[in-house]
């Protein structure tokens, strides 16, 4: 990772569609590109109704099961997938006009936002981003979940999931994260979930777009796709919902990432409390913080 990028968009608008994971219905978005300085911004608009929701910290309402931006009168649910290949393309500004409250769940990756950015090409500004060095480590903890910044000079993970099924179990990968890794390795990889829960969320009107086309179904004991992506894509995945999290906090954030069974709500606070400790804010500024949280610093970056 350069020690300073300089900022970027997208050369020319390009229209993406597909279907809402949760609603099952056609979304349209379509990327334009911005001046310098925009940052990425949510415009929702579906007949008179408008909405502008920068992705930035204060604006992240819910990690539940997704990452969910909002201003009190709407949402743009499932951020991260698209975020996750804005971040690893070195895209800073970017306008994200959206006629739905659900950005399209695609193939469950990222794949298919990546290339079409990259089908258009980029305008590269003067002006540069810097990334964010942590200087000493971080961490945030929930139960027997944890997310751990070490200072590195190298972007790393060492992520590892490890729950009683054959694709979850004891699945552990350490990778060094620059731009080309995260295209090649990372952005593939599609979510995954299981079938009873999907059954369950459908039973109530939930995951209705849901299928083995945008997802990798796990069953008690296999999976139900035709093949992987990667032997160990599940873990994978976690990690592009971790890049993809911590990218809205608008500034790369370099370190060596120790998780286990982390997710949204883990990857959020880390991304807040790196911020608030470089802004020097107090970490109770945020409005959404849902998980009971035990974090600590041993000093700010
Ligand atoms: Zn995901």
């Amino acid at each position: 990772m350069n020690l300073r990028e300089h900022r970027k968009t997208i050369k020319d608008s390009i229209r993406i569609k597909g279907i809402g994971l949760h609603s099952g219905k056609e979304v349209n978005l379509i990327a334009h590109p911005a001046p310098s300085g925009t940052g990425i911004v949510f415009e929702y608009r579906k007949g008179n109704d408008k909405a502008s929701l920068p992705v930035e910290l204060s604006n992240v309402v819910d990690t539940s099961n997704a990452t969910t931006l909002g201003d009190g009168l709407h949402k743009i649910q499932t951020v991260e997938h698209i975020m996750a290949a804005i971040f690893s393309l070195g895209i800073t500004d970017m306008i994200l006009e959206i006629d739905a409250v659900e950005i399209p769940i695609m193939d469950g990756s990222s794949l298919p936002f990546l290339d079409a950015f990259e089908s258009i090409g980029y305008t590269e500004f003067e002006e540069t981003i810097d990334p964010i060095f942590v200087q000493n480590p971080l961490w945030v903890v929930d139960g027997d979940k944890y997310l751990v910044i070490l200072p590195s000079k190298e972007w790393k993970v060492t992520y590892t999931i490890d729950f009683p099924h054959p694709l979850l179990k004891g699945q552990s990968i350490t990778i060094d994260l620059n731009r080309e890794v995260l295209k090649k390795e990372i952005l593939p990889a599609r979510t995954f979930g299981f079938l009873r829960d999907v059954e369950a969320l459908q039973a109530r009107g939930l995951a209705m777009g849901g299928s083995l086309d945008n997802a990798i179904v796990l069953t008690q004991d296999g999976y139900l796709n035709e093949s992987l992506r990667y032997e160990n894509e599940c873990v994978r995945h976690k990690i592009l919902d971790l890049v993809g999290d911590l990218s809205i906090a608008g500034r790369p954030i370099i370190g060596h990432y120790l998780a286990s069974k982390a997710g949204h709500a883990l990857d959020i606070s880390m991304a807040k409390l790196v911020m608030s400790s470089v802004t020097g804010n107090e970490l109770g500024k945020y409005k959404s913080r849902r998980i009971p949280l035990f974090s600590r610093k041993a000093a700010g970056v």
